[in-house]
């Protein structure tokens, strides 16, 4: 074949007339702009079967030898998958399928044309390795599996929002630049910020309790940054939080609203996402029942059954909880003080006292962790609100009270009793996906080995 150089179109003032869920039969005979990228290409000698695909699904444009220049015939018999093509033409019905139509082209112009052929298919489940994949994350985004998970996702945060809103929750944003740790511990990524050391927020904490002083209920979804020096597959280095707190209420009523919010977004992808859900050949979580509720104490108790060296105060290893609850929503309640940060607020003396077994060294605190079966989904607590005991606490946990002035100066004005949790976004994707790496509910990943693309 003679190497010719194809020159690309230009789009000028060319727009689509329709996408591809909006051509039926109800358009037979009608000419119209398509516009995509092509997504398979079958050659028959003096027919080409192409497979052009928008924003939401493909349209089949049958190109026939006799029908264009031979110019154009060879040009485009010769382009790879991935290349951009829009297409002046005449809607008519497709042979094979009685309720399918497809184009039949006047005007083909090429407007972008691609060099290489792509290291996987578009249509396949592939095997090539999820580096290689990253690698070109924005091509390996095209393929039909994918497309699936990311059209759920984008059901799960437009529903989330939904429930949010509608339950008076005002979405807010809050500083990603920080001065210092919301919660101690080293899991943090320095920045330069002009002459001073910042650092990347790990979550959204002190901002979102101080607003509720102004907004009483906010949310906010936002990337939450994490140094996670270890390798596995549910942890990124940069995560979507969904975030909210609320005045005047504590965690049981925080865990009521999270648990309908799974609810409400398991039902919105099973309305909106009946065909994404069977292409992927996945069942939903069963979410009708409210989830089981168990105190870490009773599962600790649990766990000793058959894990004899599990000690009250220890954390609990996610493995051991798909043994006994396989996949399903629950809450772990009533943590022990221990394992929690310091604005988590204490249980009480008094209903400490009705847990007799519990000496006072066993402190707990009023907290949960929503689980999907061996994976943690999301925390959440009643949080300190007074001034004295949040300074304790904090000097319990060995932080500086001082670098943390700027957050308890507003503790002198009254800061309302509140609570909230933080959910994870890509963790709650994999439990409703049954992904084995959340690398694929993120767009472009970001862990220990990867800052690219
Ligand atoms: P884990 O113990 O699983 O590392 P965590 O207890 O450190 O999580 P939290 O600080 O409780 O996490 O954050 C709230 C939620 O944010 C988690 O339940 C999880 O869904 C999500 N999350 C936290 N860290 C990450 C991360 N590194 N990657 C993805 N999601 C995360
Ligand atoms: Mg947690």
């Amino acid at each position: 074949m003679d190497e010719k150089i194809v020159n690309e179109d230009d789009l000028g003032d060319l727009r689509r007339s329709h996408y591809s869920f909006q051509l039926s039969r109800s358009n037979i005979d009608e000419t119209v702009v398509i516009i995509g990228w092509i997504s398979s290409k079958r050659d028959h000698g003096n027919v080409l079967f192409v497979q052009l695909r928008d924003q939401f699904g493909e349209i089949q444009v049958v190109v026939k030898k006799k029908e264009v220049s031979s110019d154009l015939f060879n040009t485009l018999r010769n382009l790879k998958e991935h290349s951009s093509l829009a297409i002046t033409g005449v809607v008519v019905e497709q042979k094979s399928s009685t309720d399918q139509v497809e184009i039949k082209p006047n005007e083909i112009k090429i407007l972008s044309i691609s060099n290489k052929p792509a290291p996987f298919l578009t249509q396949s489940v592939t095997s090539v390795g999820i580096d290689t994949r990253l690698d070109l994350r924005a091509i390996d985004l095209r393929r039909n599996y994918l497309q699936f998970v990311f059209r759920i996702r984008n059901t799960i945060i437009n529903s989330i929002r939904e429930y949010l809103t509608e339950n008076y929750f005002v979405e807010v944003n809050t500083p990603k630049m920080i001065a210092t740790a919301t919660e101690g511990g080293a899991a943090l990524f320095p920045i330069f910020y002009y002459d001073r050391e910042a650092f990347l927020a790990q979550s959204p904490q002190l901002y979102k309790e101080q607003l509720t002083m102004a907004f009483e209920s906010v949310f906010e979804i936002a990337p939450i940054f994490r140094a996670e020096p270890s390798r596995t597959n549910r942890h990124l280095s940069e995560a979507i939080s969904i975030d909210a707190e609320k005045a005047y209420v504590d965690y049981r009523d925080m865990m009521d609203h999270l648990e309908k919010l799974i609810q409400h977004v398991i039902s919105q992808i099973s309305k909106k996402n009946a065909d994404d859900l069977e292409n992927l050949g996945i069942d939903l979580p069963q979410v009708s029942k409210s989830f089981v509720r168990i105190t870490y104490t009773d599962l600790v108790r649990k766990l000793q059954e058959n894990h004899k060296y599990i000690r009250w105060g220890d954390d609990i290893s996610p493995k051991m909880l798909k043994d006994i609850f396989g996949d399903e929503f629950f809450f772990i309640v009533d943590w022990p003080s221990s394992t929690k940060p310091f604005y988590v607020k204490t249980i009480t003396e008094d209903k400490l006292s009705a847990e007799k077994e519990i000496s006072e060294k066993k402190i707990l605190s009023e907290s949960f962790d929503l689980m999907y079966g061996g994976l943690e989904l999301s925390s959440g607590s009643t949080r300190i609100n007074n001034k004295q005991i949040l300074i304790e606490n904090m000097k319990k946990k060995g932080l500086n009270d001082k670098a943390f002035e700027y957050h308890l100066r507003v503790f002198d004005y009254a800061v309302p009793p509140h609570a909230g949790f933080g959910l994870g976004l890509e963790r709650l994707i994999m439990a409703i996906l049954k992904l084995e790496n959340i690398r694929d509910a993120t767009f472009y990943p970001r862990d220990i080995d990867r800052l690219t693309p």
